[in-house]
Protein backbone atom coordinates (compact mmCIF):
# COMPACT_ATOMS: atom_id res chain seq x y z
CA UNK A 1 0.00 0.00 0.00
CA UNK A 2 1.42 3.37 -1.41
CA UNK A 3 1.99 6.56 1.34
CA UNK A 4 -1.06 8.96 1.88
CA UNK A 5 -0.69 12.35 0.58
CA UNK A 6 -1.67 14.90 2.57
CA UNK A 7 -1.51 18.03 1.14
CA UNK A 8 -2.33 22.05 3.02
CA UNK A 9 -2.20 24.32 -0.10
CA UNK A 10 -2.48 28.10 0.21
CA UNK A 11 -3.51 29.24 -3.17
CA UNK A 12 -6.09 27.74 -5.27
CA UNK A 13 -3.85 27.13 -8.29
CA UNK A 14 -1.49 24.59 -5.72
CA UNK A 15 -5.07 22.76 -4.56
CA UNK A 16 -6.02 22.41 -8.05
CA UNK A 17 -2.24 21.51 -9.51
CA UNK A 18 -2.19 18.42 -6.74
CA UNK A 19 -5.92 17.56 -7.87
CA UNK A 20 -4.87 16.99 -11.39
CA UNK A 21 -1.57 15.64 -10.37
CA UNK A 22 -3.52 12.36 -8.67
CA UNK A 23 -6.77 12.54 -10.80
CA UNK A 24 -9.87 10.50 -8.90
CA UNK A 25 -7.02 9.06 -6.49
CA UNK A 26 -7.21 12.71 -4.52
CA UNK A 27 -10.58 13.97 -1.97
CA UNK A 28 -11.05 17.27 -1.46
CA UNK A 29 -11.20 18.08 2.44
CA UNK A 30 -13.27 20.65 3.68
CA UNK A 31 -15.12 20.21 7.28
CA UNK A 32 -14.31 16.73 7.19
CA UNK A 33 -17.80 15.63 8.56
CA UNK A 34 -18.57 13.24 5.57
CA UNK A 35 -14.86 12.43 4.26
CA UNK A 36 -12.95 11.67 7.54
CA UNK A 37 -16.05 9.03 8.02
CA UNK A 38 -15.89 7.22 5.27
CA UNK A 39 -12.17 7.38 5.18
CA UNK A 40 -11.80 5.88 8.90
CA UNK A 41 -14.23 2.84 7.74
CA UNK A 42 -12.25 2.70 4.64
CA UNK A 43 -15.22 3.45 2.62
CA UNK A 44 -12.82 5.73 0.34
CA UNK A 45 -9.06 4.85 -0.02
CA UNK A 46 -8.07 7.90 -1.69
CA UNK A 47 -3.69 8.49 -2.74
CA UNK A 48 -4.39 12.25 -1.44
CA UNK A 49 -6.19 14.47 0.83
CA UNK A 50 -6.04 18.22 -0.59
CA UNK A 51 -6.69 20.15 2.63
CA UNK A 52 -8.61 23.65 1.63
CA UNK A 53 -8.92 25.19 4.96
CA UNK A 54 -6.14 27.44 4.21
CA UNK A 55 -6.84 28.29 0.31
CA UNK A 56 -6.88 31.90 0.54
CA UNK A 57 -9.42 31.93 -2.52
CA UNK A 58 -11.58 29.25 -0.50
CA UNK A 59 -13.98 31.91 1.13
CA UNK A 60 -16.04 31.51 4.42
CA UNK A 61 -18.04 34.36 3.46
CA UNK A 62 -21.55 35.52 2.77
CA UNK A 63 -21.51 37.82 0.21
CA UNK A 64 -24.95 39.88 -1.38
CA UNK A 65 -25.36 41.59 -5.16
CA UNK A 66 -28.26 43.25 -4.25
CA UNK A 67 -30.88 40.57 -3.83
CA UNK A 68 -28.37 37.99 -5.06
CA UNK A 69 -26.53 35.96 -2.86
CA UNK A 70 -22.79 34.03 -2.94
CA UNK A 71 -21.80 31.46 -0.45
CA UNK A 72 -18.05 30.65 -0.06
CA UNK A 73 -17.50 26.95 -0.13
CA UNK A 74 -16.33 27.05 3.51
CA UNK A 75 -19.50 28.36 4.82
CA UNK A 76 -20.53 26.18 7.76
CA UNK A 77 -23.99 25.59 8.46
CA UNK A 78 -23.93 27.52 12.05
CA UNK A 79 -22.55 30.35 10.51
CA UNK A 80 -25.47 29.78 7.35
CA UNK A 81 -28.05 29.70 10.12
CA UNK A 82 -26.77 32.86 12.29
CA UNK A 83 -27.34 35.08 9.02
CA UNK A 84 -30.07 37.29 9.65
CA UNK A 85 -30.70 38.09 6.61
CA UNK A 86 -30.18 34.07 5.26
CA UNK A 87 -32.97 33.56 7.95
CA UNK A 88 -34.92 36.49 6.40
CA UNK A 89 -34.91 35.50 2.73
CA UNK A 90 -34.37 31.80 3.08
CA UNK A 91 -36.31 30.15 5.89
CA UNK A 92 -36.31 26.99 4.05
CA UNK A 93 -32.51 26.92 3.92
CA UNK A 94 -31.98 27.78 7.33
CA UNK A 95 -34.57 24.67 8.73
CA UNK A 96 -32.76 22.36 6.73
CA UNK A 97 -29.04 23.59 7.41
CA UNK A 98 -30.06 23.61 11.29
CA UNK A 99 -31.62 19.78 11.16
CA UNK A 100 -27.92 18.58 9.78
CA UNK A 101 -26.08 16.39 12.33
CA UNK A 102 -25.21 17.91 16.08
CA UNK A 103 -24.15 21.74 17.20
CA UNK A 104 -20.33 20.16 16.63
CA UNK A 105 -21.21 18.54 13.54
CA UNK A 106 -22.46 21.93 11.78
CA UNK A 107 -19.80 23.86 13.13
CA UNK A 108 -17.44 22.24 11.06
CA UNK A 109 -19.93 20.99 7.98
CA UNK A 110 -19.73 22.77 5.34
CA UNK A 111 -22.41 23.66 2.93
CA UNK A 112 -19.96 22.70 -0.08
CA UNK A 113 -19.52 19.77 1.35
CA UNK A 114 -23.21 18.72 1.65
CA UNK A 115 -23.56 19.05 -2.55
CA UNK A 116 -20.39 17.50 -3.30
CA UNK A 117 -21.02 14.96 -1.36
CA UNK A 118 -23.71 13.91 -3.07
CA UNK A 119 -25.89 11.84 -0.84
CA UNK A 120 -29.20 11.67 -2.11
CA UNK A 121 -30.31 12.27 1.93
CA UNK A 122 -28.47 15.94 2.00
CA UNK A 123 -30.88 17.98 3.60
CA UNK A 124 -29.48 21.14 2.28
CA UNK A 125 -29.70 20.50 -1.40
CA UNK A 126 -33.99 20.63 -1.74
CA UNK A 127 -33.85 23.78 -0.41
CA UNK A 128 -30.95 24.71 -2.57
CA UNK A 129 -32.87 22.83 -5.57
CA UNK A 130 -36.03 24.62 -5.26
CA UNK A 131 -34.40 28.22 -4.79
CA UNK A 132 -32.71 27.21 -8.27
CA UNK A 133 -29.05 27.55 -6.80
CA UNK A 134 -26.00 27.79 -9.10
CA UNK A 135 -22.90 26.66 -8.02
CA UNK A 136 -19.30 28.03 -9.65
CA UNK A 137 -16.23 25.13 -10.11
CA UNK A 138 -12.85 26.36 -10.46
CA UNK A 139 -10.34 23.20 -11.98
CA UNK A 140 -7.40 23.16 -14.57
CA UNK A 141 -9.12 24.80 -17.78
CA UNK A 142 -10.85 27.00 -15.72
CA UNK A 143 -14.07 28.66 -14.76
CA UNK A 144 -17.28 27.76 -15.02
CA UNK A 145 -20.80 28.05 -12.84
CA UNK A 146 -23.59 25.33 -12.94
CA UNK A 147 -27.03 24.89 -11.95
CA UNK A 148 -27.78 22.45 -9.09
CA UNK A 149 -30.26 20.96 -10.72
CA UNK A 150 -28.48 18.68 -13.19
CA UNK A 151 -25.38 18.42 -10.95
CA UNK A 152 -26.13 15.14 -9.15
CA UNK A 153 -25.86 12.24 -11.42
CA UNK A 154 -25.81 9.24 -8.89
CA UNK A 155 -25.12 8.91 -4.71
CA UNK A 156 -22.21 9.85 -4.50
CA UNK A 157 -21.44 11.33 -7.78
CA UNK A 158 -21.55 14.89 -9.30
CA UNK A 159 -20.74 16.69 -12.70
CA UNK A 160 -17.89 18.04 -10.76
CA UNK A 161 -14.08 16.59 -12.55
CA UNK A 162 -11.33 15.06 -10.22
CA UNK A 163 -9.57 18.58 -10.71
CA UNK A 164 -12.50 21.06 -9.81
CA UNK A 165 -13.02 22.31 -6.82
CA UNK A 166 -16.40 23.90 -6.11
CA UNK A 167 -15.82 27.79 -5.16
CA UNK A 168 -19.06 29.36 -4.03
CA UNK A 169 -22.83 28.47 -4.03
CA UNK A 170 -24.74 31.40 -5.59
CA UNK A 171 -28.66 31.49 -4.97
CA UNK A 172 -30.75 34.17 -7.52
CA UNK A 173 -32.70 37.18 -6.36
CA UNK A 174 -36.69 36.04 -6.16
CA UNK A 175 -39.39 38.42 -7.06
CA UNK A 176 -41.96 39.30 -4.49
CA UNK A 177 -44.16 37.33 -3.26
CA UNK A 178 -41.90 34.24 -2.69
CA UNK A 179 -42.40 31.83 0.36
CA UNK A 180 -40.40 28.62 0.47
CA UNK A 181 -40.56 25.80 3.16
CA UNK A 182 -38.59 22.48 4.45
CA UNK A 183 -39.57 19.44 6.07
CA UNK A 184 -38.10 15.64 6.33
CA UNK A 185 -38.63 12.51 8.24
CA UNK A 186 -36.33 10.65 10.17
CA UNK A 187 -36.60 7.64 12.12
CA UNK A 188 -35.91 9.04 15.84
CA UNK A 189 -35.35 12.78 17.05
CA UNK A 190 -32.02 13.85 17.44
CA UNK A 191 -28.87 12.88 14.76
CA UNK A 192 -30.37 10.92 12.36
CA UNK A 193 -30.34 11.08 8.36
CA UNK A 194 -33.25 12.15 6.66
CA UNK A 195 -35.64 8.79 5.16
CA UNK A 196 -37.42 11.73 2.89
CA UNK A 197 -36.65 15.12 3.03
CA UNK A 198 -37.76 17.79 0.99
CA UNK A 199 -38.30 21.70 0.02
CA UNK A 200 -41.28 23.56 -1.65
CA UNK A 201 -41.14 27.26 -3.43
CA UNK A 202 -43.83 29.21 -4.48
CA UNK A 203 -42.84 32.25 -6.43
CA UNK A 204 -44.37 35.37 -7.92
CA UNK A 205 -46.18 33.96 -10.85
CA UNK A 206 -47.56 31.41 -8.68
CA UNK A 207 -45.85 28.30 -9.76
CA UNK A 208 -44.82 25.67 -6.98
CA UNK A 209 -41.55 23.62 -7.62
CA UNK A 210 -40.68 21.20 -4.55
CA UNK A 211 -37.74 18.99 -4.56
CA UNK A 212 -37.26 15.80 -2.65
CA UNK A 213 -34.39 13.92 -1.08
CA UNK A 214 -33.74 10.19 -0.12
CA UNK A 215 -36.68 8.86 -2.88
CA UNK A 216 -34.38 8.56 -5.84
CA UNK A 217 -30.56 7.78 -6.81
CA UNK A 218 -30.32 11.87 -6.66
CA UNK A 219 -32.42 14.63 -5.23
CA UNK A 220 -34.89 15.54 -7.60
CA UNK A 221 -37.23 18.80 -8.28
CA UNK A 222 -40.47 18.85 -9.93
CA UNK A 223 -42.40 22.13 -11.18
CA UNK A 224 -46.52 22.53 -11.08
CA UNK A 225 -47.59 25.68 -13.14
CA UNK A 226 -50.95 24.85 -13.08
CA UNK A 227 -51.30 27.29 -10.15
CA UNK A 228 -53.53 24.54 -8.06
CA UNK A 229 -51.14 24.25 -5.37
CA UNK A 230 -49.99 27.86 -5.01
CA UNK A 231 -53.70 28.53 -4.61
CA UNK A 232 -54.81 28.05 -0.63
CA UNK A 233 -58.66 27.96 -1.41
CA UNK A 234 -59.13 25.12 -3.34
CA UNK A 235 -60.17 21.50 -2.04
CA UNK A 236 -57.78 18.92 -0.25
CA UNK A 237 -59.32 16.42 -2.79
CA UNK A 238 -57.48 18.94 -5.46
CA UNK A 239 -54.35 19.51 -3.57
CA UNK A 240 -53.52 16.33 -3.23
CA UNK A 241 -54.21 14.46 -6.46
CA UNK A 242 -51.66 18.19 -7.49
CA UNK A 243 -49.43 16.35 -5.48
CA UNK A 244 -49.45 13.07 -6.00
CA UNK A 245 -48.49 14.07 -9.42
CA UNK A 246 -45.71 15.69 -8.52
CA UNK A 247 -44.63 12.62 -6.27
CA UNK A 248 -45.54 10.19 -9.11
CA UNK A 249 -42.34 11.31 -10.79
CA UNK A 250 -39.93 10.27 -7.46
CA UNK A 251 -38.65 6.37 -7.05
CA UNK A 252 -38.37 5.48 -3.62
CA UNK A 253 -36.56 2.34 -2.89
CA UNK A 254 -37.19 0.02 0.60
CA UNK A 255 -33.61 0.51 2.88
CA UNK A 256 -32.90 0.25 6.91
CA UNK A 257 -34.36 3.85 6.49
CA UNK A 258 -38.00 3.18 5.27
CA UNK A 259 -39.85 0.65 3.07
CA UNK A 260 -40.79 2.30 -0.52
CA UNK A 261 -44.43 2.32 0.21
CA UNK A 262 -44.35 4.32 3.60
CA UNK A 263 -41.94 6.53 1.99
CA UNK A 264 -44.23 7.39 -0.72
CA UNK A 265 -47.09 7.49 1.73
CA UNK A 266 -44.80 10.30 3.81
CA UNK A 267 -43.96 12.18 0.51
CA UNK A 268 -47.79 13.26 0.75
CA UNK A 269 -48.31 14.14 4.24
CA UNK A 270 -44.94 15.88 4.59
CA UNK A 271 -45.68 17.71 1.05
CA UNK A 272 -48.67 18.63 2.34
CA UNK A 273 -47.43 20.49 5.90
CA UNK A 274 -44.34 22.05 3.68
CA UNK A 275 -47.00 23.14 1.02
CA UNK A 276 -48.84 24.94 3.78
CA UNK A 277 -45.47 26.72 5.14
CA UNK A 278 -44.43 27.84 1.73
CA UNK A 279 -47.81 29.11 1.04
CA UNK A 280 -47.62 31.12 4.72
CA UNK A 281 -44.38 32.28 4.41
CA UNK A 282 -45.54 33.56 0.84
CA UNK A 283 -48.38 35.38 2.28
CA UNK A 284 -45.60 37.13 4.89
CA UNK A 285 -43.36 37.32 2.47
CA UNK A 286 -43.65 41.16 2.32
CA UNK A 287 -43.97 41.92 5.62
CA UNK A 288 -40.52 39.66 6.58
CA UNK A 289 -39.22 42.11 4.12
C1 LIG B 1 -22.92 12.42 12.98
C2 LIG B 1 -23.22 12.99 11.63
C3 LIG B 1 -24.51 13.45 11.36
C4 LIG B 1 -24.84 13.97 10.11
N1 LIG B 1 -26.11 14.40 9.90
C5 LIG B 1 -26.45 14.90 8.69
C6 LIG B 1 -27.79 15.33 8.45
O1 LIG B 1 -28.66 15.29 9.32
N2 LIG B 1 -28.07 15.81 7.21
C7 LIG B 1 -27.13 15.89 6.21
O2 LIG B 1 -27.45 16.34 5.11
N3 LIG B 1 -25.85 15.50 6.42
C8 LIG B 1 -25.50 15.00 7.63
N4 LIG B 1 -24.21 14.58 7.86
C9 LIG B 1 -23.24 14.63 6.76
C10 LIG B 1 -22.30 15.86 6.73
O3 LIG B 1 -22.19 16.48 7.99
C11 LIG B 1 -22.71 16.90 5.68
O4 LIG B 1 -22.86 16.31 4.41
C12 LIG B 1 -21.71 18.05 5.60
O5 LIG B 1 -22.34 19.18 5.08
C13 LIG B 1 -20.47 17.77 4.77
O6 LIG B 1 -19.64 18.93 4.76
P1 LIG B 1 -18.08 18.88 5.12
O7 LIG B 1 -17.56 20.25 4.98
O8 LIG B 1 -17.86 18.21 6.42
O9 LIG B 1 -17.58 17.95 3.93
P2 LIG B 1 -16.33 16.96 3.82
O10 LIG B 1 -16.54 15.78 4.67
O11 LIG B 1 -15.07 17.69 3.99
O12 LIG B 1 -16.50 16.57 2.28
C14 LIG B 1 -17.60 15.85 1.80
C15 LIG B 1 -17.36 15.48 0.34
O13 LIG B 1 -17.39 16.63 -0.48
C16 LIG B 1 -16.13 16.87 -1.10
N5 LIG B 1 -15.90 18.33 -1.02
C17 LIG B 1 -16.09 19.09 0.09
N6 LIG B 1 -15.92 20.40 -0.21
C18 LIG B 1 -15.58 20.44 -1.52
C19 LIG B 1 -15.27 21.51 -2.41
N7 LIG B 1 -15.26 22.79 -2.02
N8 LIG B 1 -14.98 21.21 -3.71
C20 LIG B 1 -15.00 19.92 -4.12
N9 LIG B 1 -15.28 18.86 -3.32
C21 LIG B 1 -15.56 19.13 -2.03
C22 LIG B 1 -15.12 16.02 -0.32
O14 LIG B 1 -14.04 15.62 -1.11
C23 LIG B 1 -16.00 14.85 0.10
O15 LIG B 1 -16.10 13.91 -0.95
C24 LIG B 1 -23.85 14.05 9.10
C25 LIG B 1 -22.54 13.61 9.37
C26 LIG B 1 -22.24 13.08 10.61
C27 LIG B 1 -20.83 12.60 10.88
Amino acid sequence: MSALHYARPESLADAIAILEQYGPGARVLNGGTDLMVRFQKMQVTPEAIVDIKRVRDMSDAIVWDGDSVTIGARVVMTRLIRDERIRRRYPALVDAASTVGSIQIRNRATLAGNICNASPAADTVPPLLVHGATVQLVGSSGSRETPLDGFFLAPGKTARAPDELLVSITIPPHRSPYGAAFGRLTRRHGVDLASINMACAIDAERAVTFAFGAVGPTPITVKDTSGALADHTVSDAQRDAALQALIARTSPISDVRASAAYRSAMLLVIGRRVLAQAQQRRADFDARE
